[in-house]
């Protein structure tokens, strides 16, 4: 069912979005070559696939359709694929997947982008621990613990400090900021490997390493944002399935990353209300249709303009 909502949130702008049901009437269509897919939230909540995402994604690609995972993760994209299969997902019906963690690695590694060829090798890893380390390896880094001796923030989890011998230790978000507001007075740059501020894991919502990456711009620090809704990502993902903007869709549940970041890549997107953002969209169950003008005042707030709104990602 495809119905035409109109919204008027100021006398000067129309706001128009489709509200669908379920992808089908849209992939019959054949409008996208290729789809762009958010992973948390959207295919799974990190801890099993949402009802119906298996089978979707199976008939998506019976389409025709294109279909590349573009996520925020820090997890490099052959661990995401893995974590995919795991979850039951066939990874061959993928043309790949681009994540923030396989960004920040292959910039790392190349240093030829004019950034972060002057880039130190010195860095405070903030990372993971319940949730698995993030590997260095194969890009030169020293990691330290002393902000004296640190030239950049590596930030890819929020719940530990990365130790010179390559183990971790656990650490409070508010030990992070302590270290933060230390290497802001130093002025050292980071490099945020996942600019998500926060995800979905089950029922439940998590802080991730974007939260530490504004809060050190708040700091006045300078943070070169790995992921979403940087072009970076799209430009990438656009490369790896051979099309242009005009030919894509993004979906997402993600106001800030997935569907600004979308606007700014000139693409079209579809909004996932059941989400990060389905408490503040009054959403209790899984499947449950938001009120549209919820959805839109909340699109308002974070600037952000789907092209189509879906309750879940179903058929
Ligand atoms: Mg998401």
């Amino acid at each position: 069912m495809m119905s035409r909502c109109s919204i008027v949130p100021s006398p000067n702008e129309v706001q128009l979005f489709h509200s669908l049901s379920g992808i089908q009437r849209l992939a019959e269509t054949h409008r996208f070559k290729a789809w762009f897919l958010d992973q948390f939230g959207v295919l799974h909540d990190g801890k099993q696939p949402y009802p119906g995402a298996v089978d979707t994604l199976e008939k998506l690609a019976s389409k025709g359709a294109r279909m590349v995972i573009i996520s925020n993760s820090s997890r490099r994209a052959s661990i995401t694929m893995e974590k995919m299969k795991n979850l039951g997902f066939d990874p061959s019906l993928f043309v790949g997947a681009i994540t923030s963690g396989e960004l920040t690695h292959q910039y790392l590694q190349r240093r030829d982008d004019a950034w972060f060829a002057t880039l130190g090798r010195s860095c405070i890893h903030m990372t993971w621990s319940d949730r698995g380390a993030i590997s260095l390896e194969g890009l030169g880094l020293q990691v330290v613990n002393n902000v004296e001796e640190a030239e950049f923030i590596l930030a890819h989890g929020t719940e530990a400090i990365g130790r010179s011998s390559g183990s971790t230790q656990c650490m409070k978000l508010e030990d992070l900021e302590k270290i933060l507001e230390l290497c802001a007075t130093k002025r050292i740059p980071m490099v945020v490997a996942n600019p998500d501020f926060v995800t979905v894991e089950a029922r439940a919502l998590r802080v991730m390493p974007g939260t530490l990456a504004s809060r050190y711009e708040e700091l006045g620090g300078e943070v070169k944002w790995m992921g979403k809704p940087g072009k970076i990502i799209y430009e990438e993902a656009m490369k790896m399935a051979g099309v242009n903007a005009a030919d894509v869709i993004a979906v997402g549940d993600s106001f800030h990353h997935d569907i600004k970041g979308a606007n700014e890549a000139g693409i079209e997107s579809a909004f996932i209300s059941c989400g990060i953002h389905a408490r503040e969209l009054g959403l209790n169950s899984f499947g449950e249709v938001a009120d549209t003008s919820h959805v839109q005042a909340l699109a308002a707030k974070f600037d952000a303009r789907p092209s189509y709104v879906l309750p879940a990602f179903i058929w």
